[in-house]
């Protein structure tokens, strides 16, 4: 039954994530999701879509999460909401919004987090150095990155390479390649992107012998660790580069993917470029196995939520910092890193990812914004959106 259009919310088309609304204090964690009174335009075509993207979400918190920021499945209970000052759109200038530090966490046994709480920044170390996974916004480096690396103890010197999901370098723009003037000029640290992020970069601000533009499936080994990259552009002549990379858990050996876009943007044509990059990146999937699944922003998935419970777990064990899984695991939820979803898992996590750019293109197929709270071509007598000209 199609729903009736009882409000018309204006809401500004730009908008990748959402609807703005005034932040509230709370735990940060959080505050990605929150309650609201919403009225979708959505026809029965695009809510059937959306039930498979629920099914496959389930009742797992973390893929409800991604399910509903990437759907936009902002129904009659959730809305979605930024972090502290969010204006609605991530691409603005601070200060009408500066990203801020998350706490930083050993993840795994050779990989921790020292990134933000909008943009990812992580730290794999190889035995011969440190690659960093996304760097931030440009002010991230003084603000983030390099206090976070120093609460872990960890040596900016030793970082061999940042490897970018998305963002080109210089200009300003880039929300995850804000850390590579700095790293390239002060520790000749390499930088890896995609072809068409790498075209968009300042490309003057940067020894061209220190750029690796990877081809699909190209690896990248320093130490022990070798990772696998796949390009996974967004939209029409848009970039993205997707990872595979191992790690370890209580000494285990483990996969963990992450995917090089998030965001799914207007027009169809560009979704259409998502869609077939995720059909691409299942052909690798289903051939290396990866059993983890983590976003390139970490209030997506629930990657905060995660490491807070790493960091209460750990502080349990009385070994503070340190994911090492020895003495006070007794808890249930400390038994397992929460982050290792198991090969089903991270195969549903990416089951979700697009699941939800279809259901975003057969919104805009129908006429309807991609938060589905607007019509993009007007009502038609009934109150429903007109199908696109
Ligand atoms: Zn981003």
């Amino acid at each position: 039954m199609k729903r009736k259009v009882l409000n018309f919310l204006a809401v500004s088309l730009c908008l990748s994530w959402g609807i703005s609304m005034p932040a509230v204090a709370q735990d940060p964690a959080k505050i990605w999701l929150r309650q609201g009174p919403n009225k979708l335009m959505d026809t029965p075509v695009v809510m059937e879509q959306m039930d498979i993207a629920r099914d496959l979400a389930g009742d797992d918190p973390y893929f409800l999460t991604t399910q509903r920021l990437q759907c936009n499945d902002i129904d009659d209970t959730y809305t979605i909401v930024g972090p502290p000052g969010f204006n609605g759109s991530f691409t603005g200038a601070p200060p009408a919004w500066k990203e801020v530090p998350a706490v930083p966490t050993q993840v795994f046994d050779n990989v921790y987090y020292v990134g933000g709480m909008e943009v990812g920044g992580w730290l794999i170390d190889t035995g011969d150095g440190y690659i960093m996974l996304d760097s931030s916004y440009d002010y991230g480096v003084e603000e983030i990155l390099l206090p976070n690396m120093e609460k872990l103890g960890l040596d900016p010197a030793q970082v061999k390479y940042i490897m970018i999901t998305h963002g080109s370098i210089g200009r300003g723009g880039g929300d995850h390649a804000g850390g590579v003037k700095y790293f390239n000029e002060t520790y000749g640290t390499k930088i890896v992107l995609s072809g068409p992020e790498w075209a968009k970069s300042d490309q003057t601000s940067i020894d061209h012998d220190d750029v690796i533009v990877p081809t699909d499936g190209q690896t990248l080994t320093l130490g022990d660790t070798t990772v696998t990259m796949v390009n996974t552009p967004r939209s029409v002549g848009g970039g993205g580069l997707s990872y595979f990379i191992p790690v370890k858990i209580k000494g285990k050996q483990h996969l963990w993917a992450t995917y090089g876009n998030t965001g799914i943007n207007s027009p169809l044509a560009n979704i259409e470029v998502y869609l077939a990059s995720m059909e691409k990146w299942f052909t690798y999937l289903d051939n290396l196995e990866p059993d983890i699944a983590i976003s390139s922003h970490p209030f997506v998935d629930g990657s905060l939520d995660r490491m807070a419970l790493i960091r209460e777990c750990n502080d349990r064990s009385g070994n503070k910092n340190k994911w090492k899984g020895h003495g006070g695991w007794q808890n249930q939820e400390c038994q397992r890193n929460p982050f290792l979803i198991g090969k089903e898992g991270a195969r549903r996590y990416f089951e979700i990812m697009d699941q939800c750019a279809y259901v975003r293109y057969m919104r805009e197929a129908a006429g309807i914004s991609n938060t589905g709270l607007a019509c993009l071509n007007g009502l038609d007598a009934d109150g429903n959106c007109l199908p696109l000209p």
